[in-house]
């Protein structure tokens, strides 16, 4: 089997916040020369562009059109589906970048939709705001339900948190528009002009970057680097085509010969 194109996943994959993951930058220059990469991240925090000036900082080149983030992926969906709607947003300033670039209203009054990301500045009267909000028929959508991120201090709660916070309080299910959501696999297989079987994806997430892959009809392939452990394979049945130490194994492998059936005792050596 051979792959066009790599879906790179960032936090986890390619760094611990900020700290690279060993040799990654190395192992990334070796891929990009071969094939065609996407970074993806369900961090809607930054933008784009802001992602592309960390990924440079780590001396990895890449553009904006090579970064999708949950907010990006929330705002293609409110541009394809909603874009002359007014939109009441929790979320950082890297979100509301990404949505006034793809010319969605932000407002605070008369709102048709509720956007909910992480926000750190999250409280009880943004919940309220967009609870009632809701109740009047809002359409609500999440850039993502991560439950936690694992950070330089401590694990903190994902957006995820706050969405199910909002969907307790309202009773309706928010639209997820960031991993492993069938919309950002779409924005992912037109962006990248493969087929889906051409794609690999690397992460080190079981319940997003993987199974977002399986259910995509993608290959897979974990890296151990981050919040997935071997032992969660059985415990999730979720099981990825490959699985790597961590993302500096990847390029030998690849070029030395692809094949089927890696087993779990392989990524030991
Ligand atoms: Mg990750």
């Amino acid at each position: 089997m051979e792959f066009k194109a790599l879906v790179i996943d960032l936090d986890g994959s390619v760094y611990h916040g900020n700290t690279l993951i060993e040799k990654a930058d190395e192992a990334l220059k070796f891929l990009g020369k071969k094939y065609d990469i996407l970074y993806l991240t369900n961090n809607s925090t930054r933008s784009r562009a802001e992602f592309a000036r960390k990924l440079a900082n780590f001396g990895i080149s890449c553009t904006k059109q090579q970064l999708i983030t949950s907010g990006y992926a929330a705002a293609q969906y409110l541009q394809e589906h909603y874009a002359s709607s007014k939109v009441y947003v929790i979320g950082e300033q890297g979100l509301k970048d990404e949505l006034t670039e793809h010319d969605i209203t932000i407002c605070e009054e008369d709102c048709d939709c509720v956007l909910v990301g992480l926000d750190k500045e999250f409280n009880y009267k943004k919940m309220s705001k967009a609870l009632n909000i809701i109740l009047k028929g809002a359409v609500f959508i999440a850039t993502n339900t991560d439950p936690f991120l694992i950070t330089s201090e401590g694990v903190k709660p994902g957006a995820g948190s706050l969405v199910t916070a909002i969907e307790t309080a309202s009773v309706k299910k928010a639209i997820v528009t960031g991993k492993p959501s069938a919309f950002i696999t779409d924005l992912i297989v037109k962006k990248l002009k493969a087929k889906p079987e051409e794609i690999l994806i690397v992460g080190d997430n079981l319940q997003t970057d993987i199974l977002m892959g399986i259910k995509g009809g993608m290959r897979t392939a974990l890296v151990l680097t981050g919040a997935s452990k071997l032992g969660d394979i059985e415990r999730l049945q979720i099981r990825p085509d490959y699985i790597f130490k961590s993302i500096k194994h990847i390029p030998p492998f690849l070029d030395k010969n692809l094949h089927d059936g890696r087993t779990e005792k392989d990524c030991q050596d």
